[in-house]
């Protein structure tokens, strides 16, 4: 996903201001970070680390094969640590045995709830996603709603969703697996593919895109999507799509809704640990989530922290308190469950 641009000023400052009062450098020499997220995105914050404490970041940023590299690179890695979103790449990292663990460090402990965190602490969380329901504002009128309703047969033909075996959806399912065990997922699953109103396509944003062209009235996606729709300068039309659609938190009134987390994990080899756990250490204060929240259109993982405007005007989220490590540990049954049922075949009749 790209960052706000117009916002890189704002925050700038914000981070200076925020950390005007840190200690002062003391230590010198560079950390290097293995990048899914895209190094604009966590600019602000790094120059604000660096200047802060001396030690220079080097972001090298990868759209796949991560942890491949760095199993390549073996105990000669250059990597110090790991940035990425979603708790599938996490996993993926921590079994493929590229992390180590961070464990009692109170400095990351204090501003990262637990459940946000790996028992083992071999990652954390810094920033979440919801993935939430877009709804037509012209053909819904209800302003709530949950996962579970999404196979009322009152939906039939008014769905549209992604891939899916996307890990945004997999993530979810595999929370509905937690709340409610397979079996119930599987029927669930199956009459929700039975609402679809197409076959799985395209990404979050598209959905938004189909709900303003009428062919569903509601469709699952992630909250900052639509914050990268609203402020969308490059592609204005995607500001319509946005406009097309209000934001529902699914179960609001009972466990919360299904959200996922941006993170970091402390590579197994890293070269300069020291510096790694400063920047660690660094990003994990609720200050700092809360700027690079504010960047993302995310919410920051620090219990009270604010989000930005634009993701307040959305309204206010209840996040699921499942541990991540729980929606991790059912991930291969939910991927399984979506085949089984033939998901991604869309509706049957
Ligand atoms: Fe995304």
């Amino acid at each position: 996903m790209k960052g706000n641009r117009s916002n890189l000023n704002k925050i700038l400052l914000a981070a200076v201001s925020v950390l005007a009062t840190a200690s002062v450098a003391a230590a010198d020499g560079e950390v290097n970070i293995y990048s899914y997220r895209q190094p604009d995105l966590i600019k602000p914050l790094l120059d604000t680390f660096t200047k802060e404490t001396g030690i220079t970041t080097n972001v090298l940023f990868l759209d796949k094969g991560l942890v491949e590299r760095i199993q390549a690179e073996g105990v000669n890695s250059p990597a110090d640590v790991i940035m990425t979103v979603d708790i599938s790449r996490l996993v993926e990292a921590k079994d493929g045995g590229v992390t180590q663990p961070v464990v009692d460090n109170e400095t990351i402990n204090k501003d990262i709830p637990a459940n946000f965190r790996d028992p083992a602490g071999e990652w954390f969380g810094l920033t979440t996603r919801g993935r939430v329901v877009y709804a037509s504002k012209d053909r819904v009128g209800q302003d709530t709603i949950t996962y579970e309703e999404l196979a009322d047969p009152k939906w039939k033909g008014k769905i549209c969703i992604r891939d899916g075996q996307h890990s945004y959806n997999i993530g979810l399912f595999a929370s509905m697996i937690a709340a409610h065990g397979e079996e119930y997922t599987e029927k669930w699953l199956k009459d929700f593919k039975n609402n679809l109103a197409r076959k799985p396509a395209g990404g979050d944003r598209d959905q938004a895109k189909a709900i303003l062209a009428g062919e569903c009235d509601i469709a699952l996606g992630n909250t900052y999507y639509v914050g990268l729709m609203q402020t969308n300068e490059k592609e204005p039309e995607q500001k319509e799509w946005a406009a097309a659609i209000k934001i529902l938190f699914p179960n609001s009134a009972d466990r919360g809704t299904h959200v996922n987390i941006s993170g970091m994990a402390l590579a197994k080899n890293a070269p300069n640990k020291e510096n790694a756990l400063k920047l660690m250490e660094f990003l994990a204060s609720g200050e700092a989530q809360k700027i690079y929240g504010e960047q993302v259109f995310e919410y920051p993982v620090m219990p009270g922290a604010e989000p930005s405007d634009v993701v307040k005007a959305w309204g206010p989220i209840k996040a699921d308190t499942l541990p991540l490590s729980d929606i991790a540990a059912n991930r291969k049954k939910a991927s399984e469950l979506v085949d089984k049922v033939g998901f991604n075949e869309g509706p049957e009749s």
